[in-house]
């Protein structure tokens, strides 16, 4: 079996260099980039199975534009990415986030962290996108197309968004916390605020609400929130 490309996009090359070690030790190859530019061309190339992405890089454009350019392109959307930051920009984890990242690194970051994290995400990548779509209501989501339909029109839904109604679409039926939704959608050590995702429910049921789909997704009082086909009694 090939091994899984991880595309590193860093402009110091000291940690460029520790990362490829890192992951090479860990059985990946790597590709670098120093820019957005070099970073686009080895996407297009040779289409990465993630891509570590620093924030921070050097021109006008940085980690977050190019990640959520990647997010919007039909053709990389599914390529997980996973930002890097400086310790101190906590706030940018939630641009991040919001920008489609698929989880978030604080430098410095041990060797172990870095690997664990990107096995994490890979699995969580591949198991979404394995499926035929799923049909619940008159939901149906297409993990492999990213498309989420009702009655076939397509619904424009954001990465955030998205991520969070496949999670309940693949997980009907059962109550979940709000922490414990931060951990499945956005991946374990990710430091925002429980109330964070109450904005996203708030986003997702106004998105679904015009084709009465806002339901699906109930409030479960002292606990958080359940994605449910069976009515709740108001
Ligand atoms: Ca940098």
């Amino acid at each position: 079996m090939q091994n899984e490309r991880i595309l590193i996009v860093e402009d110091e090359p000291a940690i460029s260099e520790m990362i490829v070690m890192t992951l090479e030790m860990a059985g990946f190859d790597c590709l670098q980039a120093a820019n957005i530019s070099e970073a686009h061309q080895q996407v297009v190339d040779h289409r990465p199975a993630l891509i570590l992405l620093d924030w921070m890089l050097p021109g006008d454009k940085n980690g977050i534009y190019f990640c959520r350019m990647l997010k919007k392109d039909q053709m990389y959307a599914e390529i997980p990415v996973i930002m890097l930051t400086a310790r101190g920009e906590e706030n940018n984890k939630v641009h991040g986030l919001d920008a489609g990242a698929d989880d978030y690194i604080t430098k410095p970051f041990s060797t172990r962290e870095l690997v664990s994290r990107i096995k994490a995400v890979l699995r969580r990548s591949s198991s979404l996108s394995a499926d035929k779509p799923i049909d619940i209501g008159k939901l149906s989501l297409d993990t492999k197309s990213q498309r989420l339909t009702t009655e076939g029109k397509v619904i424009d839904i954001g990465p955030t968004e998205y991520r969070l109604l496949a999670f309940f679409m693949t997980h009907p039926e059962r109550a979940y916390t709000r922490t414990q939704l931060l951990d499945q959608v956005w991946g374990g050590n990710v430091y925002i605020e429980d109330r964070t995702i109450d904005v996203h429910i708030r986003r997702l049921r106004k998105l679904l609400q015009p084709y009465d789909c806002d339901r699906l997704i109930q409030t479960v009082r002292g606990t958080g929130y359940r994605f449910s086909s069976l009515l709740q009694a108001d």
